[in-house]
Formats: C-alpha cells, sequence, structure tokens
C-alpha cells in the first residue's frame, strides 16, 4: 500500500515531542502525516482493567527488560504516548542539569536565560496547575510528614492538567493507564486535535521499520496492524519515536556508519518503588496520586530524588516479597500502604543495539556511582516511613526505567554525537529530532516539560528551514 502525497515532513512517533513538533509545523502551514505504532483512544475510552492497559499502552505487553534482565524498561505506545500514561509532573531544569549538558555537548543554548522562552512557548499550549494541597490523600501525607520530620525540604507540584475534579473524591489512580476525564494534558487531547484540524494526518498503527534518507525526499517504510506493508514520503522527517524507538529505526536503517554515536549515551533514572506498611489506612490510591516533591539540595547534590507515587495492583504485587497464600493476604493490606520512589540520576550510559528481527537490545546497568546515589536515596526513604510509624518497611528492590533518555543525544562533534544544535541529525539536514533521545546525558529532573520545549525550539528552526 502506498499513500502518493508528498508530505512537508513525516513524524515518526505521536508522544511528547510528535504531538507538539506536528502541531507547530501544521499551524505554519506545512503539511504533515503523523505516524504512531501504537492505538489511538477516543476520549475516554482508555482499557479499563491494568492487564489491558498495560497491554495496550506500553511495547513488550507493559514492560521489556535490558539486556541482563536487572532493569525493567516502560516504554509507552499509542497516540499521546508517554504523556498517556505518566504523572504529567512538569519541572523546568536547574542549573545544574544545564550546564551538565553543555559540558557534556558543547551546546552554549543549554542554559536557563536561554531555555526559559522556549518552556514559556511550551507551557502556552497546555494548561499547567498544582495539586492543592487540601486534597493530599493519605500517601502525600505521609510524605509531606516525613519531609518534614526529618529536615527535608519538599515543594508542591507542578502538574500538566486542566480540571482533575478532586473535590468530587476524583480517584486519579486511573491517571496512569489514560485520564478517563481528559484532564491530564496528554498530546492526544491537547496539540494533536489541535493540529488535526488544522490538517495534519494522523496515522494510528503504523510501525515505521525502515527510513531511506534521500537528499530531498526521505521514505518511511512501515507496517500497520494487520502486518501490511505501506510507504510515506515526505520532504523531510522528524523523529519522534521516543529513546529507543529513534535509536531502534535508524539502526534497522543501517544508519549506524554515518552516525557512530547512534544508540549510545542511554540514560533512565532508575527508580526503586519502596512500601510501608501503616495500621491505620492510608489510601494512597485515593485523590491525586501525588501532591509534592523532593527539593532537597542534598538529594540533588546526591544525585537522586524522590517521588511519592502509588503505584496500581499488578506494580505493588511485584513488590511483595512473598509467595501464594502469604502473598494474597500481603496483599490484602494495599489500603494500608504508603509508597515512595527513589529515581537515581545516573551516570553509567548504556547502549541500544538491534537483534536481526528488529528488537532493540539495552545494555544498560548501574555503576558503583548509581549505586550509591540509590542507597542514599533508600535512607531517606527509610527515615521517612520509619519517622511516620510504618511497622514494617519494603526496600524496592525492582530496578524500573521510565524516563528513557538518549542514544541520539546532541552535541556538536559529530563522533560522540547524533544531532547537531540545530536539532537535524549530523550529515542529514532534513531528518530531525528534539524527544528524550536527543538528551546528552541524564539531567535527574523529570523530562518531559524539557522535551516539550525542545520540541518547540525545533519547530521553529524546521519551520525557518522550510521558508
Ligand atoms: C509511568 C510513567 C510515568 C512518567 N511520569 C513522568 C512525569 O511525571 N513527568 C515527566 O516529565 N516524565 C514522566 N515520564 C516520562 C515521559 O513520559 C517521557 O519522557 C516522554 O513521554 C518522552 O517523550 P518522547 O516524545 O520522547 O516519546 P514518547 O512520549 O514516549 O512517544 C514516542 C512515541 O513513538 C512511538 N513509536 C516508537 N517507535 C515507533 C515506530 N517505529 N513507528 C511509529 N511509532 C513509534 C511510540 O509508540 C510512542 O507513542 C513518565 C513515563 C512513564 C512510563
Amino acid at each position: 500500500m502506498s499513500n502518493n502525497t508528498i508530505y512537508d515532513a513525516l513524524i515518526v512517533g505521536a508522544g511528547v515531542s510528535g504531538g507538539f513538533i506536528a502541531n507547530a509545523l501544521t499551524e505554519a502551514g506545512m503539511k504533515c502525516a503523523l505516524l504512531e505504532a501504537g492505538r489511538s483512544f477516543p476520549s475516554g475510552q482508555y482499557p479499563d482493567n491494568e492487564l489491558d492497559a498495560n497491554a495496550l499502552l506500553y511495547w513488550g505487553g507493559g514492560i521489556e527488560l535490558n539486556k541482563n534482565a536487572s532493569l525493567g524498561l516502560l516504554r509507552p505506545k499509542g497516540v499521546g504516548g508517554g504523556s498517556i500514561v505518566n504523572q504529567a509532573l512538569v519541572d523546568r531544569f536547574d542549573d545544574d542539569a544545564f550546564d551538565s549538558w553543555r559540558e557534556a555537548s558543547g551546546v552554549s543554548y543549554f542554559n536557563r536565560a536561554e531555555m526559559d522562552p522556549w518552556y514559556d512557548a511550551a507551557a502556552e499550549q497546555i494548561s499547567i496547575k498544582t495539586v492543592p494541597e487540601e486534597y493530599a490523600n493519605g500517601n502525600g501525607k505521609i510524605f509531606r510528614e516525613g519531609f518534614e520530620k526529618n529536615g527535608y525540604q519538599y515543594a508542591p507540584l507542578e502538574r500538566a492538567h486542566r480540571d482533575c475534579r478532586f473535590e468530587d473524591g476524583n480517584c486519579c489512580i486511573e491517571c496512569l493507564r489514560g485520564c478517563p476525564i481528559d484532564s491530564k494534558q496528554s498530546t492526544a487531547v491537547t496539540l494533536i486535535p489541535k493540529a488535526r484540524a488544522a490538517g495534519l494526518d494522523l496515522v494510528p498503527e503504523f510501525e515505521a521499520i525502515h527510513v531511506d534518507p534521500r537528499k530531498d525526499l526521505v521514505t518511511v517504510i512501515g507496517r500497520g496492524g494487520d502486518g501490511r506493508e505501506s510507504v510515506y514520503r515526505g520532504r523531510r522527517l522528524v523523529l519522534a519515536a521516543g529513546a529507543i524507538g529513534n535509536s531502534r529505526l535508524l539502526l534497522m536503517s543501517g544508519l549506524e556508519k554515518q552516525l557512530p554515536a547512534l544508540g549510545h549515551n542511554f540514560y533512565t533514572h532508575p527508580q526503586f518503588m519502596c512500601l510501608g506498611l501503616y495500621d491505620e489506612p492510608v489510601n494512597g490510591h485515593h485523590g491525586p496520586l501525588q501532591s509534592y516533591r523532593s527539593a532537597d539540595p542534598t538529594f540533588r547534590a546526591n544525585g537522586f530524588k524522590l517521588e511519592n507515587v502509588f503505584a496500581s495492583p499488578v506494580a505493588v504485587a511485584m513488590l511483595v516479597p512473598a509467595l501464594g497464600r502469604e502473598h494474597m493476604q500481603r496483599m490484602r493490606a494495599i489500603t494500608h500502604m504508603g509508597c515512595v520512589e527513589v529515581a537515581v540520576r545516573d551516570t553509567n550510559p548504556g547502549r541500544i543495539t538491534v537483534s536481526s528481527s528488529g528488537k532493540p537490545i539495552v545494555d544498560k546497568t548501574l555503576n558503583e556511582e548509581d549505586r550509591r546515589r540509590r542507597d542514599r536515596g533508600l535512607e531517606a526513604i527509610h527515615n521517612i516511613f520509619e519517622s511516620t510509624g510504618a511497622t514494617e518497611i519494603i526496600k524496592g528492590n525492582l530496578a524500573i526505567g521510565l524516563h528513557l533518555m538518549g542514544g541520539c543525544n546532541i552535541g556538536t562533534d559529530p563522533t560522540r554525537s547524533v544531532a547537531t544544535p540545530d536539532f537535524h541529525l549530523h550529515g542529514f539536514d532534513n531528518i530531525h529530532v528534539a524527544d528524550s533521545s536527543a538528551f546528552p546525558n541524564a539531567p535527574g529532573i523529570n523530562p518531559s516539560f524539557t522535551i516539550m520545549a525542545l520540541s518547540c525550539r525545533a519547530a521553529d528552526k524546521i519551520v525557518q528551514g522550510a521558508d
């Protein structure tokens, strides 16, 4: 099957970056096609149970593993990408993150003064609010009390949401499998519908498997949900398939010789979720999932941050150290569990390659420094649970990577980076990238707001270049 249109731009991946760039290019009058491997879910019709949600909203049926099975990778799939399943926390980078990016990449605009206007441009497109303190649930209260008792600093969370109807007792645990009331500002409800109204062609269930990057015409070959191949052509290509998706596609297209750093420099902010058991009910699944963020300078200096999200039952079940009847009995106490996780600002870059069948292989481990950072974080979590009266603490041993970053890192040196500071691949000025794959290293801060800001900046460059 073949589409005869020659698009001004093809965009592979309809997640955070894909949504922002598709909208900006379409608004600028460019004819674009947004190609997405996953499904498009109509408003309010996300899967209504955890197992279906894992299978339908993630690659690999919910979780993929690194090469030695020591790290679980959560890789979202579907129109909206990560913005469908994430917690929607939006944070600007601090000086520390930008300084380390400048050093790693040689790119001078990685500083707050030059990036702030692009964060502002992104913020204009979505609703960002804090979570009102009065709605904090039991898990949020444990987090706040534990921080106060231990002298740790915390701050209100900024989230990309419009109206979560907390006053109606809305239960936000559903948020992690797609917001049923379209409050979360996923690109599936914000920018993609806007762009479609302005003429964007959205093609869900199209998995790009090969790119042919000719000078004046880029061809993308892919297969649909029925397994049949089809072809799209455009004057330029925007890669927005995420850290693993972009590297995989370019590797499958045989571009590693021209791009020697392709697939290298992969980071994940490995997270370890811990549970505290309390005599009184915590009900961490009720109300807003999180109300506060850790803002402690000593945590930042030690390369970790804490998060207070409550996972849904399947994820919690994986952490409870028991089997059979005992496991069942312990899971009965789920409403009495508090949950805090540590996210490590990882320093050991991983590498993405592909198998002969096109399966991504992720070689990524924690080094000694990463383990030290994890242990400092686990110590702080222990202090929080202990000081707030937990009767038992279950230390998470399961490393999960859900901030997948790098593989097509931006930099000035074509031997050590994949993309230029102007967001095109070294040697290919009609292939652009500004999503999580472009990150030079792990910032230790939630990535999505910076992906939005970079995407706004990249879209501006693309539009200028197309004039
Ligand atoms: C559970 C969870 C919670 C998170 N919470 C937060 C948070 O609170 N704050 C925050 O900042 N970040 C959070 N993140 C991370 C954040 O969601 C990601 O960093 C962000 O979505 C990455 O954006 P992206 O545009 O690079 O890729 P994505 O949003 O992942 O989009 C990539 C899209 O490309 C598609 N794709 C891949 N390969 C192909 C192909 N070959 N052909 C066609 N399509 C393809 C994928 O299916 C996907 O839809 C969370 C992530 C998870 C999983």
